[in-house]
């Protein structure tokens, strides 16, 4: 039995139930599960309230779990007029039925309730702090990229909307680090945006900070976000490797891919995926295809259905890729990817450097490729190729620049240093969730942090 439990047992410590948010987008949801297993493996009751579009499977989690659904009238994230818009709607959708749902909780003789939401499910910060509840926002992403989210905002005001502008490969002034092409600009209409910064100016600021990150990796960004916001700032992550055995449950993982893995040399496989939203055209897909067929290494790779436009799954492909490189390389909807990582086979990552997908590779050992898309991304991947050296930044993509990065990162000497140095994170990795390592010292401080609430 957990220390937590063996207090709540003896009596000494009500636990406050701890409602979290659960947004309909993958990467968030996944962490937010693992961090509601994890508190609820130390003691707390746990609630669940989350989007009806992509909810949470009930059945993949203890049953003691509470399911709150909000009523976001969503039907996709496409059709809402992009990603800002989304936001905002489903912000103001959610959050009469949130505050419903934690009146009647109160009602219910629920003395002690902290609410701990997804950043961009802000409202539900809002409800709380008008029930003069505790809320603690949870950062699914970098620490890092919370100050490139105000240095953006720094660069709008002052007038620049550099997406077209040759300036974009230049590090920001009095930055030593990001370019502005890595900063989170989007295509969203102007409107928009400043409909959500304005938004988002308005939220509740939170008792506290919770970022899925590790002190060793982000120390810098640490302190920095918590100059910033003043409160708090519990860095806990990787959350996976807290709550390694849940299971997300919302996309059907082809395992077939497991048993192919098995067959294949040690570090010989190249695996890609670009996570759950990333998008791109044929002539990427094409070109990504050459690369990886003159590259002649061994690959599997992750097409998502939907992920290449006008397109149902692999008809796209070039005529005649598939037949040349049966031998050496598989294609699936969708992997195991934890699975897929840890596996001895897997020798390098080309990602688009999701959050998840680089804590996952820093974790398993695995040097990366990288090739961002959105949001995020970009500051992530200037870290893992900059920072850490621990990857190689694909700038464009080309079949010849393929090619030579796929070797470069698979067989020449560059790949060998890499992964000397990604090897020492993954086990620094271990220490930091292992007892007395950092995030679990920081899980502690969050569970008496939320007791104290
Ligand atoms: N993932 C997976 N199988 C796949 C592709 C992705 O299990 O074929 C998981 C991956 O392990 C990670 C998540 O989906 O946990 C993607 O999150 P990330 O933050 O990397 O990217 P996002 O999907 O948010 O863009």
């Amino acid at each position: 039995m957990l220390k937590r439990e063996m207090e709540e047992h003896d009596g000494r410590r009500p636990q406050p139930l701890v409602v979290l948010t659960s947004s309909p987008f993958h990467g968030h949801m996944t962490p937010t599960l693992q961090l509601a297993t994890t508190l609820h493996a130390n003691g707390f009751p746990i609630a669940i309230a989350h989007s009806n579009l992509n909810p949470p499977n009930p059945s993949n989690h203890p049953s003691d779990f509470t399911f709150l659904p909000l009523s976001d009238n969503l039907s996709a994230v496409e059709g809402t007029g992009g990603f800002a818009k989304f936001i905002n709607t489903l912000n103001n959708n959610c959050k009469g039925s949130f505050k419903e749902h934690l009146t009647r909780l109160v009602n219910e003789g629920n003395k002690s309730i902290v609410v701990i939401y997804d950043n961009i499910m802000y409202f539900a910060g809002v409800v709380a702090d008008d029930l003069n509840l505790p809320r603690i926002m949870f950062r699914t992403t970098s620490a890092a990229f919370i100050p490139a989210l105000l240095l953006r905002q720094q660069v709008r005001q002052h007038g620049r909307f550099l997406e077209e502008d040759f300036v974009m490969q230049e590090v920001v002034p009095n930055q030593n680090l990001l370019r502005y092409k890595d900063l989170p600009f989007s295509k969203t209409p102007i409107e928009d945006w400043k409909q959500n910064v304005a938004n988002y100016s308005q939220q509740a600021h939170p008792s506290a900070l919770i970022c899925n990150t590790i002190k060793f990796l982000e120390h810098e960004s640490l302190t920095q976000v918590h100059n910033m916001l003043q409160v708090p700032v519990f860095a806990v992550g990787p959350l996976h490797k807290l709550a390694p055995n849940l299971s997300s449950g919302s996309c059907q993982e082809d395992t077939s891919c497991i048993t192919w893995l098995d067959k294949q040399p040690p570090k010989s496989v190249v695996y890609i995926s670009f996570g759950s939203l990333a998008t791109m055209e044929t002539k990427m897909l094409i070109e990504m295809a050459w690369g990886l067929a003159k590259s002649n290494q061994r690959f599997l790779w992750v097409v998502r259905p939907g992920s290449v436009s006008g397109s149902e799954w692999l008809e796209l492909l070039p005529e005649g890729f598939i037949e040349e490189t049966r031998e050496r390389g598989f294609i699936v909807k969708w992997a195991p990817q934890k699975e897929v990582l840890a596996h001895f086979a897997v020798g390098g990552f080309w990602s688009h450097c999701g959050w998840n997908s680089c804590l996952e590779s820093i974790s398993s050992g695995v040097v990366m490729i990288c090739q961002p898309f959105i949001v995020d991304q970009m500051v992530n991947a200037r870290y893992v190729s900059y920072v850490w050296k621990i990857g190689l930044e694909l700038e464009w993509v080309e079949r010849g620049e393929v090619e030579r990065m796929i070797r470069r990162v698979m067989v020449d000497e560059e790949g060998v240093e890499m992964r000397v140095r990604v090897n020492d994170m993954k086990e620094m990795v271990k220490e930091a969730v292992g007892d007395d390592g950092s995030s679990q010292k920081s899980l502690e401080d969050l569970v008496d942090f939320i007791l104290s609430c």
